[in-house]
């Protein structure tokens, strides 16, 4: 299997990063991947500047997909995750809703054994690693890894895990694919700027898909969810329900009277993250309520 060392890196999604790697379609690939960090932080007064910000969430790739053009929609399988042995959360005072309770910027290091992450003595957590960036290059614009989007990136969904599949648009010939920043637990809206970020291995298998379907989108065993990114949580909640609501509408040719109640009654409103420089949330659909309905590739 082809593989991509951690040292192949980008900062941000663009068109003009000259690809790392080219997969066909179908072919699986691991990607190693450096902590949201860039693995430069460890001990407890190892601390996030500034000046970090423009080398902060780095993606390894670009992924070069051949017989992808712009305008095609990329399936991104998450096959396996992969994470070491410990884990880093960095806590900022005065950031987010939650730093006027941070006494001091601090990094604290868990370590991870069994699949299970050491808070301390008395406290371990079951992780359930997931990929936090993951992205195309958009159409004639480069954005900071930092940054999510309508082409993915920064995204901090809690449900792109090992087994599910995300469909990203293509914006330019090849896709450009890149991922990185696991975490190898973070709880919805990663409220206190982090999960527990980790460095790691990521391995994917990408495909075509030519039939509709609103990106960024996460399909797993029992659910779609359709993501969008905003300044604000309000904006963001419009973005994924006009996603939504055009695909299950489409989906079941009811009328989009019904196509809303449906959303109402079996829809999930979701916030992703509420601490990158847009907030992400995402609606859930479960495929039980459009099976009976479509035909198409993707259910
Ligand atoms: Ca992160
Ligand atoms: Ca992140």
């Amino acid at each position: 299997m082809k593989k991509l060392n951690k040292n192949t890196v980008c900062y941000r999604m663009s068109c003009k990063n000259k690809p790392a790697l080219y997969v066909k379609q179908d072919e699986p690939f691991c990607l190693e991947t450096m902590d949201a960090y860039g693995d430069r932080l460890f001990k407890k007064d190892d601390f996030f500047t500034k000046d970090m910000w423009s080398s902060v969430n780095p993606a390894t790739g670009p992924i070069y997909v051949e017989g992808t053009s712009q305008g095609d929609i990329l399936r991104v399988d998450i096959i396996q995750i992969k994470v070491r042995d410990f884990a880093v959360m960095f806590v900022e005072k005065n950031f987010g809703a939650l730093g006027k309770h941070i006494k001091c910027n601090e990094t604290k290091r868990y370590p991870i054994r069994k699949n299970t992450l050491f808070v301390n003595d008395k406290l371990n957590l079951k992780i359930e690693p997931m990929v936090g960036v993951i992205g195309t290059a958009p159409a004639g614009r480069s954005v900071l890894n930092g940054t999510p989007g309508e082409h993915g990136g920064n995204m901090d969904c809690k449900v792109i895990t090992k087994g599910t599949s995300v469909y990203l648009p293509v914006g330019v010939e090849g896709a450009l694919l890149c991922a990185g920043d696991i975490h190898a637990l973070m709880g919805d809206g990663e409220v206190c700027i982090c999960g527990a970020e980790v460095s790691g291995e990521v391995t994917l298998r990408t495909r075509v898909i030519r039939s509709f379907i609103p990106t960024p989108c996460v399909e797993t065993k029992n659910h779609l969810y359709f993501i969008g990114s905003a300044k604000k949580l309000d904006e963001a909640e419009q973005i994924v329900l006009d996603k939504a609501f055009t695909f299950l509408n489409r989906c079941l040719n009811m009328g989009s009277n019904d196509s809303a109640r449906i959303m109402s009654l079996a829809g999930d409103l979701q916030i992703c993250q509420v601490v990158d420089p847009l907030k992400t949330m995402r609606f859930a659909l479960p495929k039980s309520i459009i099976r009976p309905f479509n035909s198409g590739v993707i259910l």
